[in-house]
């Protein structure tokens, strides 16, 4: 180090510090980076790279950027995942000796920089820590609103899914995760980890007063202290840190939470055509992120649901009210992320406008809600906080046209303080009161010509001529300056005024500073208050856009079955028949129970039987998170999870359309499925050749009519699977019917009982005109191919039943495959016994 200058001996301590960081060095209007942040800071932000000397290198690769544009770049390089350390001038350069003090003010992470975000999306970071017994520690933490939770849960695949549901957008992990570990979360798209040492942990330990018990309490602690530490700024918005349990809610993995477009569509990951898009008819921006929230968490408690669902009842009923409720929240502002402004000190004159102008809504929100004939709502009504005292506050203290900035003052109203009245009234009045002392000075002394000016050195003054200084009494005159032909004086008063009038602007606005300060801080004060306040508009928000959405397209409120029943009748698939025209979707209807608790549904390809497994999950999800259903009515069981695997060749969007991955998601459902759960497993099998397709689809619906009993949509292409009616007592038949006419195909999307009768591909490929001659072909061949596999079927087994009369071999090679444990097999077993008995197949066949 001895080699460098003094100052760059700093950068290097500092730098030290942050390895995994850019450091923005802060050197007069600029903040330089040097080194390797130089070389990659210059690409990533195609900024021109130079160098300075300073050490024993020849050279120094630096570049910067201009201090007053720093958070337009900073904001660049924490959007792709990397991390800024802001390293300031700490003393005023002219009073240092040496090189001036640097310190490290804020880091600034993707999971902590709360700027430029999203409004209606919840910003979080979130944490885990393994347990001593394996289980997960996690947590998450949006360091705009202040809100965090923690749970313990059972494994890494939990802990994995968590952080999807949450979009984490940075994680913190403990210095001792394995790059193993890390690489999991990496591949699985979340660019930002951060490691950070699980000792000497520094943070407000009060915020973990509403946890229980060690465990929970290590992934929000390492959070915590990850915040602090990286903050450096004030977190007094920071809530009280709540637990949750994993299965307190329907659970509902990443993959089907996706297959199902619950917030986002498969296919662009936007908000367009999924549920949340859907149901987003809130009016405030805490709504919109708590519909997101309750609809990636579906309640399980049934009293729990059926409040919701009373609430939005009434909303319901209620239009008038309602319609007004929606224009008073229209003018609330986000109230959670207005604390967090007031907390780190960056709150603006017109945001507490923002919030004063919220709270004085509240009452005629609470008005409002207690004017309907519904108890729910009337308690919840009386039970919000209008924080009435903090609105007055605000009302009388911060001015209807504060500006924009802060700089030049005028944004305390007048009237709230004396002195600071007294001052604005100096400046604004200063040359009248001057007139108006002139008068008096003059009637005072008889002296007509006596006059009141003003230089730059000695300020204020009274002149008199010479002639007329007899007329004055010395005791009051102190002279200030002797002229040829005149004396100029100062009286007491005048130089009061004069004190007064030069520093009124200054002090007015120092002042004014101060007085923010001090309202800011009292409001400071409050903002547990605030946010409790916020997370009730918020639900009643949710509430009332249920409501709103329920009634206009015609949604019923479901009921909930002691008996494990679901019966929808005249179903419909809320996205797609918003997406259509009117009246276009044909209603479907489900009935599933005991002795009915799967339904294997054929038909041809774009019949809709996707569209009515989708159906059915939807409708499920949204009455367990308090909506009305799109159905005449529904009665449901509640679930306690719902998968959804699609099959390999269907799953446009991972872009691994692997079978593996296939197996691996259905491994997965059956591994955690239980009786009451939900499980759509659409053409699952289908991205492997027809026959161990075929052969795994039939043993997967055996395994689950006999081991799991979970209510089962399955669909298939293999047509074959039909038979498996008759061996398996609770699976039953659908089908979605599609009619022939003129030699056409034309899909009916209704769902009917039975089996479907005939493959359509070929009508399909003939509706996608393709050539004639094509078409021709094909209906050639199909007749060519049925003729065989009768031929062949006559004395030969078929793929589902031991016929007593096969031969030897051939029952050898059925037994084999049906002694293979599927589900307990690695994928690697799987291939390796696959090819045994490819293998002995082969031999089979060479001998016959
Ligand atoms: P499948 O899975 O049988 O191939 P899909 O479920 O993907 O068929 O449906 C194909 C298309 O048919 C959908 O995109 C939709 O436009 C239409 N569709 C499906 N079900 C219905 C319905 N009940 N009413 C109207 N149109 C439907
Ligand atoms: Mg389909």
């Amino acid at each position: 180090m001895t080699k460098y200058t003094p100052m760059m001996q700093q950068y290097l301590r500092i730098k030290a510090e942050v390895p995994d960081a850019f450091l923005f060095f802060r050197l007069g209007d600029f903040y330089e980076m040097f080194f390797e942040d130089a070389l990659k800071a210059s690409k990533e932000l195609e900024i021109t790279l130079t160098a300075r000397g300073g050490g024993p290198e020849e050279k120094i690769p630096m570049c910067g950027v201009p201090y007053h544009s720093a958070a337009a770049y900073i904001e660049k390089l924490v959007e792709r995942g990397y991390k800024v350390a802001l390293c300031e001038q700490t003393e005023d350069p002219k009073q240092a000796k040496g090189v001036v003090k640097r310190e490290i003010v804020q880091m600034i992470t993707p999971g902590t920089a709360v700027n430029a975000i999203e409004e209606k999306e919840n910003h979080f970071l979130g944490a885990a820590v393994e347990c001593p017994d394996g289980r997960y520690s996690i947590a998450y933490l949006d360091l705009s609103t202040g809100e965090s939770k923690a749970a313990v849960v059972a494994g890494e695949d939990l802990l994995i899914q968590e952080m999807a549901l949450i979009k984490a957008k940075e994680l913190i992990f403990p210095s001792t995760v394995s790059d193993s570990f890390i690489k999991t979360f990496k591949d699985r798209g979340h660019t930002a980890i951060s490691k950070v040492s699980a000792e000497a942990l520094n943070f407000d330990e009060s915020l973990l007063e509403n946890l229980q018990g060690q465990d929970i309490k290590e992934g929000i602690s390492l959070l915590l202290h990850y915040t602090t530490d990286t903050q450096k700024r004030s977190l007094d918005h920071l809530q009280l840190t709540e637990p949750y349990e994993v299965s307190s809610y329907l659970q509902i993995d990443p993959n089907s939470k996706r297959n199902l477009e619950l917030t986002e569509n498969s296919r662009s990951g936007a908000k367009k055509g999924s549920l949340v898009w859907l149901l987003d008819e809130t009016v405030t921006a805490m709504g919109s992120r708590q519909l997101k929230s309750w609809v990636e968490r579906p309640l399980i408690n049934r009293s729990e649901i059926y409040e919701r669902l009373s609430l939005v009842e009434s909303l319901k009923h209620h239009f008038f009210e309602r319609e007004s409720l929606r224009e008073q929240l229209q003018h609330v502002y986000d109230l959670e992320r207005l604390a967090g402004r007031v907390s780190f000190g960056s709150v603006s004159p017109r945001d507490l406008l923002q919030l004063k102008r919220s709270l004085q809504q509240v009452p005629f929100i609470k008005d409002k809600l207690r004017e309907i004939p519904d108890a729910g709502l009337n308690k919840r009504g009386e039970a919000m906080d209008a924080c009435v005292d903090i609105a007055d506050l605000l009302h009388a203290s911060i001015d209807e046209q504060a500006p924009i900035t802060i700089k030049d003052g005028n944004f305390i109203k007048d009237g709230y303080s004396a002195e600071l009245d007294e001052y604005k009234d100096a400046s604004r009045n200063g040359k009248k009161w001057i007139a108006e002392l002139e008068q008096k000075e003059k009637a005072l002394t008889g002296i007509k010509s006596l006059k009141i000016g003003y230089n730059r050195i000695f300020g204020y003054y009274i002149e008199v001529t010479k002639a007329n200084l007899t007329a004055l009494d010395d005791d009051r005159y102190e002279r200030r300056q002797t002229l040829a032909n005149a004396e100029r004086f100062i009286t007491p008063e005048l130089k009061e005024k004069e004190t007064l009038i030069l520093q009124a602007e200054e002090k007015s606005v120092e002042l004014e500073h101060r007085i923010f300060q001090t309202v800011r801080d009292l409001v400071k004060k409050e903002i547990p208050r605030i946010q409790k306040l916020a997370k009730d508009i918020s639900e009643i928000d949710v509430l009332q856009a249920f409501a709103y959405v329920s009634e206009k397209r015609h949604y019923t409120k479901p009921v909930f079955s002691d008996h494990q029943l679901l019966n929808i009748h005249e179903g419909r698939h809320p996205v797609i028949e918003k997406v259509m025209d009117i009246n276009e979707y044909v209603p479907n209807s489900c009935v599933m129970d005991e002795s009915r608790s799967m339904l294997l549904i054929t038909g041809p390809n774009m019949s809709g039987k996707s569209t009515y497994m989708r159906q059915v999950a939807l409708i499920a999800v949204m009455a367990q998170i308090g909506c009305f259903v799109p159905a005449d009515r529904a009665e449901l069981p509640v679930f306690d999870r719902i998968f959804t695997r699609i099959g390999a060749a269907d799953d446009l969007v991972s872009g691994q359309s692997t079978f593996m991955v296939e197996m691996l998601e259905a491994k997965h459902a059956l591994d955690h499925a239980t009786k009451n759960s939900l499980i759509l497993f659409d053409e699952i099998g289908r991205g492997t050749s027809t026959y161990d397709g075929m052969s795994l689809a039939q043993a997967i619906i055996e395994y689950v009519h006999d081991s799991i009993g979970a209510k089962t949509l399955f669909s298939t292409h293999y047509h074959e699977l039909v038979e498996l009616s008759s061996k398996l007592d609770k699976l039953k038949n659908v089908h979605v019917a599609a009619a022939e006419q003129d030699g056409k195909v034309i899909f009916l999307h209704k769902v009917k009982e039975g089996p479907a009768d005939k493959s359509y591909g070929i009508h399909v490929a003939e509706l996608a005109e393709l050539p004639h001659t094509l078409i021709q072909r094909a209906n050639e061949l199909l007749s060519e191919f049925e003729a065989e596999k009768h031929h062949a079927d006559e004395g030969q087994l078929t793929l589902f039943e031991l016929p007593e009369k096969s031969n030897q071999d051939d029952r050898k090679i059925l037994k084999d495959i049906q002694k293979i444990n599927v589900l307990e097999m690695t994928p690697m077993e799987a291939m390796n016994e696959l090819y045994k008995l490819q293998k002995k197949a082969g031999k089979l066949l060479a001998k016959s």
